[in-house]
């Protein structure tokens, strides 16, 4: 049988091994050390803020960045509904509500319009509004020219979910760059990978500061354990630091690779009617992931057919994050859609599209697909 292809494996090699067994004959293997800190100061440089911190998870640096910007439990936050269940479960941890934005249909980043008539709204009725927590989804940047204006008359402060878009820019400011807080993930599918971490990204070194004392059980300055307050056991390990350096010099690589994925799925659909590419027009894009969207009535076939053949075959696909309203978990939260998160949850579909995917793998997902769309006689449905 042939071997199963994922969506988006880790892409690690002999450079994150030398990485790894470097740190452990080091000495440094818990719980802080230099691969820490270097891996902190790496990113920051990438990403282009005064500082960072590592921290176990995207999620962590979620929490701490809304802990940071002052978000209380009461507060409402903005979160857009297609998105990851984190970035709403980080807003639970406070204590706050999060409250749920519709999608730009083209892009699947939330809709800058509509955030703002929600800002409105919730401002009317005399909400105290938190935070706005816009998502780079798939790797492609919000757009944040429209919106940073909007918060800042609003004097609501913008935290950055970039877990999905360390690399991408958005008029050539990086990603991670364009809150008062950012925030990365190093999760195993993400674009690069610590097997599992997180970075808080952020020019304010009190905020950045405050997060790192919080991520380390607000441990006090003393040489008994001393504690004024509540803390988490949020930092990253220096072993996956190291793990963590070993890939960002490779980032640049690995985004190529996808990029070219993304080329070859954009030869491939460009002569089918009815199925696009979500965010093509985005040349700053990470190409993390490569989603489709498919017009039934155009196309006479469905997402859903062409996952099952390709299930067939091994490749695994998946559809684009299930719209968080829809979730039992948020069940009769407030919201503000249009549909279009609903339609792409309906209609898109994740292909494979990992940096580690050898030649082979990709020409038998590049035949499988071709496979599928001749046999598509039919045409348009009537
Ligand atoms: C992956 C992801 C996160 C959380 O990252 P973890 O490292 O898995 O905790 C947050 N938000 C979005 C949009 C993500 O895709």
């Amino acid at each position: 049988m042939s071997q199963t292809i994922h969506l988006s494996p880790p892409d690690v090699g002999p450079l994150e091994e030398s990485y790894l067994v470097a740190a452990l004959r080091s000495g440094w293997v818990a719980p802080a050390g230099p691969d820490l800190q270097a891996f902190e100061h790496d990113i920051a440089e990438r990403v282009g803020t005064n500082g960072a911190v590592a921290v176990s998870s995207g999620t962590a640096a979620l929490h701490l960045a809304l802990l940071g910007v002052g978000v209380r439990p009461g507060d409402v936050v903005i979160v857009p509904t297609l998105t990851f269940v984190a970035t709403a479960n980080a807003v639970h941890y406070i204590g706050a509500r999060p409250v749920f934005v519709d999608c730009d249909p083209r892009t699947g980043n939330l809709d800058v319009d509509l955030t703002a008539d929600l800002l409105r709204r919730l401002r009317s009725r005399g909400e105290r509004v938190g935070a706005i927590v816009p998502v780079d989804m798939f790797g492609s940047c919000v757009d944040y020219l429209s919106l940073a204006p909007v918060c800042a008359e609003a004097e609501v402060p913008l935290v950055e979910d970039a877990a999905e878009a360390l690399g991408a820019s958005h008029r050539g400011q990086p990603a991670g760059s364009f809150g008062h807080a950012g925030v990365l993930s190093f999760n195993g599918n993400k674009i690069m990978t610590t097997s599992g971490g997180g970075m808080l990204v952020s020019d304010d070194v009190a905020l950045l500061d405050r997060a790192r004392h919080l991520s380390t059980q607000a441990r006090e300055p003393a040489r008994h354990y001393e504690h004024r307050e509540t803390g988490y056991n949020y930092r990253l390990s220096n072993l996956l630091a190291a793990l963590g350096r070993a890939q960002l010099l490779r980032l640049d690589e690995m985004i190529a690779r996808r990029r070219q994925l993304r080329d070859h799925y954009a030869k491939l659909f460009a002569p089918v009617p009815g199925v696009q590419l979500l965010g093509a027009e985005d040349t700053e894009s990470n190409c993390w992931l490569t989603v489709i969207t498919v017009e039934r009535e155009r196309c006479g076939w469905q997402a859903d057919d062409l996952a099952a053949h390709l299930a067939e075959r091994d490749i695994e696909t998946r559809p684009v994050w299930k719209p968080m309203h829809l979730q039992p978990l948020h069940a009769g939260a407030e919201s503000l859609l249009t549909g279009a998160a609903e339609r792409l949850f309906a209609d898109g579909l994740t292909l494979p599209s990992g940096s580690a995917l050898t030649e082979p793998q990709i020409a038998r997902v590049l035949a499988a697909i071709d496979e599928f769309l001749a046999a598509q006689t039919g045409g348009p449905a009537a």
